[in-house]
């Protein structure tokens, strides 16, 4: 996979998008990424805070970019040579819903993954998302829309068309509930001793399975109702919650300027 082998180091190319950086001494910064083919990769770029030529806006938040980057090991920490923009999503930048729904969608890739383990699926779903947002057709739906498909890419798709205890169709069911701990859904039978806090209505779960099974460009056809808005952004928050131990700092801001705004 390297490139280039010299004096101990191979080096390497990808694409990446930037889910967090902090500075280090001087003039360095530690870059974490979302690659495409090395999944979460960290590592340092030298005199990125003086060199604008080498990083320019190539390491802010969500940017994508190629990333020239050497090691020693094959999971060894990386030194990031240079990174090219390929795209700095401005129509995201210029609008602060969408910019803070870019921030929770790497935010979320950032606590939900390991790094050096490589997810292509899951790197071409940031992709798409992050596209759709800059490209205008950004909203709520859309938001709800990636979580369930992160869920599946993770490898935590939630079981929404049955109860997890006896089978029980939800066709069949009166009041289904979703119990995070279970990553599924109960009949009323079941929901005793569970976990089932919260109630869903048949309508948002079957919303749900068929937004998770259709075509990623026929989305935006695709309109939830109020109510199954309200109620998925349950579900899934709570489930994302669930799996990661918190919740994001990046969906609390989102949810605070949504209620100024409303
Ligand atoms: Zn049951």
């Amino acid at each position: 996979m390297a490139m280039v082998k010299s004096r101990g180091r191979s080096t390497y190319k990808t694409m990446g998008f930037v889910l967090g950086a902090v500075d280090y001494g001087d003039s360095d910064r530690i870059v974490t990424f979302y690659t495409d083919r090395f999944g979460k990769l960290k590592g340092i770029a030298k005199g990125a805070r003086r060199s604008v030529k080498r990083f320019a806006n190539a390491i802010e938040l969500f940017s994508l970019s190629t990333i020239i980057f050497s090691r020693t090991r094959e999971t060894g920490f990386a030194f990031i040579d240079n990174c090219d923009v390929m795209n700095h999503y401005p129509g995201i930048r210029h609008d602060l819903e969408k910019l803070l729904s870019a921030s929770y969608i790497v935010e979320l890739i950032d606590q939900m993954t390991v790094e050096g383990k490589n997810n292509h699926m899951l790197f071409q779903h940031v992709r798409t998302f992050l596209d759709l947002i800059e490209t205008n057709l950004y909203s709520d739906n859309l938001i709800r829309f990636f979580e369930l498909r992160l869920l599946r890419h993770s490898g935590y798709d939630p079981v929404l068309d049955h109860c997890i205890i006896c089978n029980t169709p939800i066709d069949a069911m009166e009041n289904p509930c979703f119990s995070a701990m279970d990553a599924g859904i109960r009949c009323t039978r079941c929901r005793n001793g569970g976990n089932a806090h919260i109630p869903v209505s048949v309508g948002t779960l079957k919303a749900l399975i068929m937004s998770r099974q259709i075509d990623i460009d026929k989305i935006n056809r695709l309109s939830l109702s109020r109510q199954s808005l309200k109620e998925s952004e349950e579900l899934l928050g709570s489930l994302i919650e669930h799996t990661i131990g918190k919740q994001l700092k990046s969906l609390k801001i989102l949810r605070q300027i949504q209620k100024m705004v409303e």
